[in-house]
């Protein structure tokens, strides 16, 4: 073996057993290429192989077992593809047949009548009869067998890996050539002395080899703790030195005063108090922009929660120091929303507002576009055609995108540019509020607020579980509410496999909707994704004038989209949608003051984790408690808003569980960094070599919002 070179560097084809077949193999299959992605693949689970069963009280439902014994027999049984080998293996307590149908040959050349062997496998019982079918088996005393009280590492495989002779077993045979070759030097310690000693860890090579080897629960645990410790703190060591490399790098510009626009919003217009977190809210973003450095802040908070108005009174500061700023939202529908409400709010202070989309053309696009050139429109708000290379500012000093995740990267690149010398403010709000340890890791290098208070008066809406024979007394409901004066939204799925079957569900369910609530005393709109957008948005218009009373509609309304007077939500088909889905449609009620219902209708018969889903659904309203629920329910990287990031492939810690991991090891990364910023003490040596070994990627958010 090369000496001075790092040993973990070298090609997995020179491991002992391997070679340039099976090599090929590795990096196919597991993206393992040389020694150090092999020692850093763990095994998802073990086996106790601490003790070992009795023949004698084997039966069909014994599952996995361990065995001890003397082969005692050996014969080739039936022919052509029944053809198989039946081994007779016996304890002092009793006999059982082990059968294999592959690799006859090399097994009758290999294993000895009467030798003593360690026997591992499945117990399969066949018309009465039990067997083992395909065990592993080992000598006694043979090289390779380690003492037989250990815990033996099992490895996600592939079907590939299992028949080209890399199954189970020779993937530990490889793992332990490794582990022999691997001594504490190539492991060097990469957390601080006093850090290992305080948290009473194991050492790194101690760590690593015993979650290969362990040699009993409690060492384990012990390495999956610190190894977890380890993952998930240099993870966010280098998102902090992202963020904290922008923050020296990227210049903003400083907004230092409060002026006129928000000092006269906040006096005479604001209609309400606000809340004490969207207060804070903002003192945190006022904070941000006055010291000159590029404000990168996401905005999470609940549906309702209020974050247009910090969002606006963010543009104000931004207007009171001579800049423009913009608000992009991704459907043509919201960001009329927001063109409405936010021209509203501002009505008499002097501010010119417009609007943008696709929709806006010709001569009246041409007019709009030279204002803001000239800086005659102050707040410009719309749909991604803000980012088109045409739309021109004349200092665009704030950027705010609503419902971030729904933007791709180069579009929110995009957004930077616009702005000459220096890149706008960014201001990022979305409603779908993930769970703090998914924030930490995927937002690590932002600055993150959090409005996590609703303004006060609001009713929880009232959330029910209703079947299909319930339907009856739904319709019944919905015809009680509407003769109250209030309009009622009905949603269906709109899954794009499935989506020409999703489409004739809604059209039956609009039907016999028609039916139950005939004209002219009912209207009913419908809007869907297939129709043509100026289709749409004529149907939107008129639930949003009440000239109709339902709204029919695939999951289109999710997002945003605000009538007061709409009280009650029905979900069809509830079963089918995600937890946080269902979150936000249930949020485009319990707007207004009236107390709202969300009905939640699915057939009988429930998966277990629709069930769940459904019972968080009417056991909360908080959107961060639905996120962590989500969260365990689907696990991290199915969750909406995270499918693209590599940044959540770990190798061993879990966010839906160690939460509490996390926060200790952001804790200490922050606390190193600001002690010492470039690594360079003594102490956080052991660190900083780490750093440079440790080849995982990490993009930051920060640079792209
Ligand atoms: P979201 O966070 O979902 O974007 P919005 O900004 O649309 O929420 O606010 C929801 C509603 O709550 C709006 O009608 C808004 O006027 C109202 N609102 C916002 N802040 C307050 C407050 N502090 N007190 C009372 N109503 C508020
Ligand atoms: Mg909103």
């Amino acid at each position: 073996m090369k000496t001075g070179v790092d040993k973990l560097e070298t090609p997995i084809e020179f491991l002992k057993g391997v070679g340039p077949k099976r090599g090929e193999l590795l990096r196919k299959e597991l993206s393992i290429y040389k020694f150090r992605d092999l020692l850093f693949h763990f095994p998802y689970r073990y086996v106790d192989k601490t003790s070992f069963h009795r023949i004698r009280d084997l039966h069909d439902q014994s599952g996995s077992v361990q065995l001890r014994g003397i082969l005692r027999r050996l014969d080739v049984a039936g022919s052509g593809r029944k053809r198989r080998l039946v081994g007779r293996f016996r304890d002092d307590s009793g006999v059982i047949d082990l059968v294999w149908f592959t690799g006859v040959h090399w097994l009758q050349n290999n294993l000895l009548v009467g030798s003593e062997y360690i026997v591992f496998g499945k117990v399969n019982s066949f018309k009465g009869n039990i067997s083992i079918p395909h065990p592993e088996i080992e000598k006694v005393g043979s090289e390779g067998v380690r003492q037989a009280a250990t815990f033996a590492p099992v490895y996600a495989s592939t079907e590939k890996l299992n028949t080209k002779g890399l199954d189970a077993k020779a993937r530990r045979r490889l793992m332990k050539a490794l582990m022999d070759q691997i001594t504490p030097t190539d492991l060097e310690e990469n957390l601080p002395a006093e850090l290992v000693r305080r948290l009473q860890f194991p050492s790194h090579y101690e760590s690593i080899t015993n979650i290969h080897f362990p040699s009993s629960q409690a060492e384990l645990d012990k390495a999956r703790q610190r190894l977890k410790f380890e993952e998930l703190f240099f993870l966010q060591l280098k998102l902090l030195q992202i963020k904290g490399r922008r923050k020296k790098v990227i210049k903003g510009y400083e907004f230092e005063q409060i002026g006129t626009f928000f000092n006269r919003f906040y006096q005479e217009k604001l209609p309400f108090e606000l809340t004490g977190a969207q207060k804070r809210v903002i003192k945190e973003i006022r904070r941000d922009l006055r010291v000159g450095i590029q404000m990168n802040r996401l905005l999470q908070g609940d549906v309702g929660s209020g974050k247009t108005v910090v969002g606006l009174m963010t543009m104000l500061i931004a207007l009171d120091n001579g800049f423009q700023a913009c608000l992009m939202a991704p459907t043509e529908i919201l960001a009329q929303q927001h063109h409405q409400s936010i021209s509203a709010y501002v009505e008499g202070l002097g501010i010119r507002v417009a609007f943008l989309s696709g929709s806006i053309k010709g001569k009246k696009r041409k007019e709009l576009l030279s204002l803001l050139e000239l800086g005659e429109v102050h707040i410009l708000i719309g749909t991604h055609a803000l980012i088109e290379d045409k739309v021109v500012f004349k200092n665009l000093g704030l950027a705010i995108t609503d419902e971030q995740h729904r933007f791709g990267v180069a579009q929110r690149a995009k957004l930077w540019a616009k702005s000459k010398p220096l890149p706008p403010h960014v201001l990022v709000m979305t409603a779908t509020p993930i769970p703090r340890t998914l924030a930490m890791t995927l937002y690590g290098d932002l600055d993150v607020s959090v409005i996590d208070e609703l303004p006060p008066g609001r009713k929880p809406v009232q959330t029910i579980h209703r079947t299909e024979n319930h339907r009856m007394r739904v319709i019944g409901f919905m015809r009680e509410e509407i003769a109250k004066g209030r309009q009622i939204y009905v949603v269906y799925p709109l899954i794009e496999e499935s989506a020409k079957l999703d489409l004739q569900n809604l059209e039956e369910g609009y039907e016999a909707l028609c039916r139950e609530f005939p004209l002219p005393e009912y209207k009913i709109s419908v809007v869907h994704g297939r129709m043509k957008p100026a289709d749409k948005d004529y149907e939107m218009q008129r639930f949003a004038r009440h000239e109709t009373q339902i709204m029919v509609a695939t999951t289109v309304i999710e997002v945003g989209v605000n009538v007061p007077n709409a009280s009650v939500m029905v979900i069809e088909n509830t079963e089918r949608f995600g937890l946080s889905q269902l979150h936000q449609l249930r949020g485009r009620v319990g707007r207004g003051a009236e107390q709202s219902y969300c009905l939640l209708m699915s057939s009988f018969k429930l998966s277990n984790e629709a069930k769940e889903r459904i019972q968080t659904m009417v056991r909360t309203n908080n959107g961060f408690e639905i996120a962590e629920a989500d969260l365990k329910l689907r696990g991290p990287g199915n969750m909406e808003g995270t499918q693209q990031s590599g940044i959540l492939n770990f190798k061993i810690a879990d966010l839906a569980k160690d939460g509490r991991v996390l926060k200790a090891a952001r804790n200490l990364a922050t606390r190193i960094l600001e002690e010492d910023p470039g690594l360079s003490l003594p102490k956080h040596l052991p660190i900083k070599m780490y750093l440079k070994k440790d080849d995982k990627e990490v993009r930051g958010w920060g640079l792209i919002s």
